[in-house]
């Protein structure tokens, strides 16, 4: 689960990592209220959306006066922000974060995730902050100096001292970093979080360390011990038809292409989404609706395909175990009539109870397109798109 930078910056601020001062608003006059409220010279006005890259995307802008604020939040409130992380369709700017002007004399990057093949959180920072990482590590892998961090001893003064200096924290300001990464550390591990990113940790002209960036995500799996954490979920920035398939039970991931695919078993459907490749076309979805799904759980998956506009035509591909035919068979066909399914469906079952499944099928009345395995089923289904 991802949350804000406003929200990243309380954990921060409770965990006694510097931040700016700053106030969400979710509304110009808001806005205005809280520049007031943190005083001048100069104010930022940063877009919250969960994704990076907003500054160069427009989403983070300078402000000089109060009437400077006004404007810039008139603008960023409501606007489509497009980055390198939102996809071309960008995410709509809802939340504002008004923020204390910042003197910045150097900008760094510090980040920690979980390292599954260290089996370590691993601390990362570098010299070259406020920029694309991935694009540091790519062109200057020695720019980004690594820790293993051992979960009994936790970061140790040496370890942080050590990183502090190879991204150049002058002396003087070493014993703030070395607070920011132990207090970073243990922010991570006591919210399980997945990942924590500074970028840019600045340097301020008076030798300050303080975080200017924040970017929280936490392990879904943990999130039942952290309410406090999960009160700070925000739908509008979630995948509509993920969150309804979730009250479902259903794994359910959105995708670019027109095929929508209900499959069971997650290996299975990735076999289903590479067959539907192989044969030239692209899948609108991952769905895998699971081992014990019932007509029900069947009707909501054909809901949640076909509320997506860019399908044009369903592929459905079950292997009956302990799940039979003929139930899945009883699910399709009264989604189809539930849906008034106007779109070519393909289905392709094996397994338990093939036979009287097929049977049902055919019994409907519907125009469903039977296939035989899985290569006959995607080209059918690809075919049937293309009006073939
Ligand atoms: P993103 O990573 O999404 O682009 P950031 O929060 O990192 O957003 O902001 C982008 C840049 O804007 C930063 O690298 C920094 O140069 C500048 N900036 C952000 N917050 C402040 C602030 N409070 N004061 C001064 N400059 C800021
Ligand atoms: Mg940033």
């Amino acid at each position: 689960m991802k949350i804000h930078e406003y929200q990243g910056k309380e954990l921060f601020r409770t965990y006694g990592v510097p931040v700016p001062r700053g106030i969400p608003a979710f509304s110009v006059d808001e806005a205005v209220a809280a520049a007031r409220q943190l005083g001048g010279p100069v104010w930022v006005v940063k877009a919250q959306i969960h994704a990076g890259g907003r500054g160069k995307g427009g989403g983070v802008k300078l402000a000089r006066s109060i009437e400077d604020v006004e404007k810039l939040a008139g603008q960023i409130l409501g606007m489509q922000l497009v980055t390198h992380q939102t996809g071309p369709d960008g995410q709509k700017v809802r939340r504002l974060l008004i923020e204390e002007g910042a003197d910045i004399a150097k900008e760094l990057y510090v980040g920690m995730v979980v390292d599954r093949g260290a089996q370590r959180v691993t601390l990362m920072a570098s010299s070259e902050g406020g920029m694309d990482i991935e694009e540091v590590a790519a062109s200057h892998p020695e720019k980004i100096h690594k820790v293993a961090i051992d979960p009994v001893a936790g970061l140790t003064d040496a370890q942080a001292d050590d990183v502090a200096r190879k991204i150049g924290v002058p002396p003087a300001s070493v014993p703030q970093a070395r607070a920011v990464f132990r207090n970073l550390y243990r922010c991570f591990d006591e919210t399980d979080a997945s990942l924590a990113e500074i970028n840019p940790l600045i340097l301020t002209g008076d030798g300050k360390v303080v975080a200017l960036d924040a970017k929280l995500n936490f392990d879904s799996n943990a999130l039942f011990r952290h309410p406090d954490i999960v009160a700070m979920r925000d739908l509008d920035e979630e995948d509509a038809n993920e969150i309804e398939a979730s009250k479902f039970d259903l794994s359910y991931i959105s995708l670019d292409g027109n095929i929508g695919c209900l499959v069971n078993g997650a290996g299975l459907a990735m076999a289903t989404m590479d067959t539907i490749k192989l044969f030239g076309a692209e899948p609108a979805n991952f769905l895998d609706v699971g081992g014990g799904a019932t007509t029900e759980k069947v009707t909501e998956a054909f809901k949640i395909m076909l509320r997506n506009p860019k399908v044009k035509g369903i592929l459905v591909n079950i292997f009956g175990g302990i799940m039979r035919c003929d139930t899945i068979a009883n699910g399709i066909v009264a989604a189809a009539k539930e849906t008034h399914l106007a779109v070519p469906l393909v289905v392709r079952m094996k397994g338990t109870n093939e036979e009287q499944g097929r049977q049902i099928l055919k019994d409907s009345g519907l125009p469903i397109i039977s296939a035989d395995n899985m290569a006959d089923a995607a080209q059918k289904i690809v075919a049937a798109v293309a009006g073939r």
